[in-house]
């Protein structure tokens, strides 16, 4: 089962991003990326334990202001990890990483910038292999 957003808790479809699986909520538009795909993400791009090293990275960065809800581990728990311009909110249960679509369209106002939130969300992914490196 597709989890649920975790900012309204609407249904959410599965879009591919490359090589990860990425949950898009069918009202806010927001993406939801598991923990689990993340690491497979970060292990085919030479970063093994991922997951782990995200949390690690997670529990150092301060607690979002919104009221997240993890699908997958149910926590509330959700930090937000900067680079920039770029904000992710990501669980530090399990790395599940909540992007708005703002957030994913933060890559508009840097080098890299399309209008497709598919893409700055891949983008947003990129940043991310380098909070962790
Ligand atoms: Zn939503
Ligand atoms: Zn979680």
């Amino acid at each position: 089962m597709n989890p649920a957003c975790p900012a309204c808790a609407t249904a959410t479809t599965l879009t591919r991003l490359q090589d990860v699986s990425c949950f898009e909520c069918g009202h806010c538009k927001s993406h939801f990326i598991r923990g689990d795909s993340l690491d497979g993400f970060l292990n085919g791009r030479g970063l093994p334990n991922g997951q782990r090293r995200l949390i690690e990275r997670a529990l150092q960065a301060p607690t979002s202001t919104r009221d997240l809800t993890c699908p997958d581990c149910r926590a509330r728990s959700f930090r937000v990890v900067r680079s920039g311009l770029v904000s992710i909110d990501v669980c530090d249960r399990c790395a599940g990483l909540h992007l708005d679509r703002g957030e994913a369209n933060a890559y508009l106002l840097q080098t890299r910038a399309t209008t497709n939130v598919a893409e700055n969300t891949m983008n947003a992914l990129d940043t991310i292999l380098t909070f962790i490196r």
